[in-house]
């Protein structure tokens, strides 16, 4: 039997708000435990929660890089659950009256088909406690941690669409780059500021049944999202093919082996409206602000990058990708650098340089105005590609001028005709052989001649005139 899947994605972000949601404790869950706390989100009885604007805000701008429409009224409802990491044992959460309803994302599917992702909603939630398991000498102990307790956090929820693991990759990696574009999240599930819960079910090919679907939690990573989509995938057909039946439960990814296990059984708690957080009403022009403060997003400045910069559209869309290195790119561009040669330069040198050393764009010695000032000295033939090279990999580790750089290491390239002319005699003379070769029609000995006149220059000869110059010679 040929099977299909059927897989729907629930995002938990986290807001990178200044504060908690629903007091003013500091929002940084990763300080030592415990210290950022109050009443309110240790959750004693008669404290009172206080809605935070900007919590609204970004969660609403995430929303609108999102394609969805913002409810003009949603309301927190209590999520009654039971468990040690929430102990007034509810979670406000928007159950009944989310934020927002009815976005979308495109990605391009397998084949490289354009295909729309549907979100159902987007909700806002307080994230719960830490609970933190380890050994008191013998003795295991459960400590808790609240730092995390009243977080700000949004769920996207997003409607059965996925069909296969690339599909969900594609659509978490787009998603990540909208809401950082935003500047709501980092978004990264390795350091869980994005936990991603995949419910996946199968059905026959060409059927539009909805069958019982199994929850898998605790990917750390895009690839591992993946590879427990696609384990899952299998482990039920395999089921299906013995006999037995698909249940509703909750299942582990476990990265070490590559398997996801069952987990306890799902509670899902009743859900009732809260009385102590009033219903959170927006005015049409309070939304049309919000969008107001939307940048210029991704597919639109990849759009923009093509046509201004005649750039080809794999480029464009590496650059746009990511909002600070698009910026970069254009300043280099305006430094009356071809965009061409700043967007590829940029993305074979520069990004793998500054991987390497862990920097970011911001914290790189290398600013746009120096990196343009090497790209221009090598437009102009001053140096050659690979002395390029070389001075931008100095600027990473001086203050000094590109000028300097290249002048103390004599990385100005040689051009003029009589030093060059003197090396392709010597190199010639040397290798009788390749001349010989080249003349019998191997075209190959040209390359090789022209790597020792440059290994002759020690890499400053201008390679473009050792050619021409070689060529002259050799005819
Ligand atoms: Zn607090």
């Amino acid at each position: 039997m040929q099977y299909e899947a059927i897989v729907g994605l629930e995002i938990h972000v986290e807001l990178n708000c200044l504060t908690k949601m629903f007091c003013d404790c500091p929002n940084r869950p990763g300080d030592e435990p415990n210290r950022n706390t109050c009443p309110v989100c240790l959750w004693l009885p008669g404290a009172l929660p206080r809605f935070s604007r900007e919590a609204l805000e970004k969660a609403a701008l995430a929303c609108l890089a999102l394609n969805c429409e913002i409810q003009k009224r949603s309301a927190f409802d209590q999520k009654v659950y039971y468990y040690p990491d929430l102990p007034k044992g509810y979670q406000l959460s928007q159950a009944h009256h989310p934020l927002a309803r009815g976005g979308w994302l495109d990605i391009a599917d397998e084949k490289g088909a354009p295909k729309r992702l549907r979100i159902r909603h987007i909700h806002m939630e307080e994230d719960v406690a830490k609970l933190i398991h380890e050994l008191e000498g013998r003795t295991p102990v459960s400590l808790v941690d609240f730092n995390r307790a009243g977080a700000p956090l949004i769920e996207i929820v997003t409607e059965p669409d996925v069909r296969s693991p690339h599909e969900a990759m594609e659509f978490i990696r787009n998603l990540r780059t909208q809401i950082r574009y935003v500047g709501s999240s980092e978004c990264s599930m390795e350091t869980g500021t994005m936990r991603v819960d995949a419910n996946i079910s199968i059905r026959e090919q060409g059927s539009s049944a909805m069958n019982t679907k199994v929850e898998v939690k605790n990917m750390n990573s895009i690839r591992h999202l993946g590879d427990a989509i696609a384990y899952e995938i299998e482990r039920q057909k395999a089921s299906l093919a013995s006999g037995e039946a698909i249940v509703l439960h909750t299942r582990l990814w476990d990265p070490e082996k590559g398997v996801t296990l069952p987990m306890r059984g799902k509670f899902e708690g009743p859900c009732v409206p809260d009385p102590s957080v009033p219903e959170i009403v927006v005015t049409g022009e309070w939304i049309a602000r919000m969008r107001a403060l939307l940048p210029e997003m991704p597919a639109l400045k990849a759009a923009r990058f093509q046509r201004d910069y005649d750039l080809p559209r794999e480029l464009a869309s590496s650059l746009a990708g990511d909002r600070e290195l698009s910026d970069y790119f254009e300043a280099v561009s305006r430094e009356s650098v071809p965009p061409r040669t700043a967007a590829h330069w940029i993305l074979t040198q520069y990004l793998p340089a500054l991987k390497e050393r862990q920097l970011s764009i911001a914290a790189s010695p290398v600013t746009p105005g120096r990196f343009a000032d090497v790209l221009r000295r090598l437009e102009a033939d001053e140096i050659n590609a690979a002395s390029a090279r070389e001075v931008l990999a100095r600027l990473f580790d001086t203050d000094e001028s590109p000028d300097a750089v290249i002048e103390r290491g004599g990385f100005r390239q040689v051009s003029d005709a009589a030093s060059l002319e003197s090396l392709v005699e010597q190199v010639l003379g040397a290798h009788p052989t390749a001349m010989g070769d080249y003349r019998s029609g191997q075209a190959k000995a040209l390359g090789f001649l022209i790597g020792q006149v440059m290994q002759a220059s020690s890499g400053k000869a201008n390679p473009k005139r050792v050619r021409e110059i070689l060529l002259s010679k050799l005819a």
